[in-house]
């Protein structure tokens, strides 16, 4: 039988981790070879005292040096067999000066991304290859660049890949938006409590991006409920950078209840399959 590959292009060290540890980790229990390819080193992440990138005495390239041996750590939970690392420097949101530096993914060439992308799609030849929407699913500029180098780097291979970007159904976002709203809440009346007054904050950009999908449009539902463990240990491997997310929040025990599906929109379709499919191999097995 063909080996089965599937390739994801993530844009930081722990994407990997939160939109498709289970799938990773449900894959290599099915015996489908997995890659990553994760184009940037993170340097916009956190430093360990949790600064951000614009302190100081925030040293991006010791975060990515911190990054990188997280990244291996979730690497091997999920079991993943190939781990490629673009090396571009993190860009950081919009608007950020680290946008213009001359290393950032995002001032890098699409066409000069995509040929790096194109060719460990030769080596890998995966048939399944997965990336993000046109907004970066939720507007940062290495995630739209992981997005423009993934679909130039399609156009570049002699074959064509099932290609599907990462989705949240509709009606799960409103949950988890509720979920959001409530931490807010809490943190207010925890800061109320000790007489701190926080301004309301500005309402951004990212509010405006469609993070959500119509429900009708999702094309694959993948049950993960048995790889929850991984996934958690995956993102816990990113501590640095998520200790405090809503994620590790969670638990083990909720987390287990809450992320036991992963969700995808179907965009290139050479074996013509129909519907919302439960195995993102569907039509090659
Ligand atoms: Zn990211």
């Amino acid at each position: 039988m063909e080996q089965l590959t599937f390739l994801a292009v993530h844009a930081h060290p722990d994407d990997e981790a939160s939109s498709t540890g289970g799938l990773y980790a449900r894959l290599a229990s099915e015996g489908v070879r997995t890659v990553l390819v994760c184009c940037t080193n993170g340097e916009c992440g956190d430093a360990p005292d949790g600064a951000k990138p614009d302190a100081d005495h925030h040293d991006g390239d010791e975060v990515a040096a911190i990054r990188a041996v997280e990244l291996d750590k979730a690497v091997e939970v999920l079991g993943i067999s190939r781990l490629v690392r673009l090396g571009y420097r993190d860009s950081g949101m919009k608007g950020w000066p680290q946008n213009s530096d001359p290393e950032s993914f995002w001032a890098t060439p699409v066409s000069v991304a995509a040929e790096k992308l194109a060719a460990v799609l030769r080596e890998e030849r995966p048939q399944v290859v997965m990336t993000y929407n046109e907004y970066g699913f939720y507007g940062h500029p290495d995630h739209i660049q992981a997005h423009l180098i993934t679909l130039a780097a399609i156009k570049l291979v002699d074959y064509e890949p099932t290609l599907y970007f990462n989705a949240i159904p509709n009606s799960v976002m409103a949950r988890f938006r509720e979920r959001w709203a409530q931490e807010e809440r809490e943190r207010a009346e925890a800061d109320a409590a000790k007489g701190i007054v926080r301004e309301p904050e500005a309402p951004n950009e990212e509010d405006e991006i469609p993070m959500g999908t119509p429900d009708e449009e999702i094309d694959a539902a993948i049950d993960i409920s048995a790889f929850t463990d991984a996934k958690f240990d995956a993102l816990a491997a990113h501590h640095s950078q998520i200790a405090d997310s809503f994620w590790m929040k969670m638990g083990r025990e909720q987390f287990k209840e809450v992320m036991k599906t992963e969700w995808f929109v179907r965009v290139t379709n050479p074996r013509h399959v129909e519907g919302c499919v439960s195995d993102i191999f569907a039509g090659y097995r």
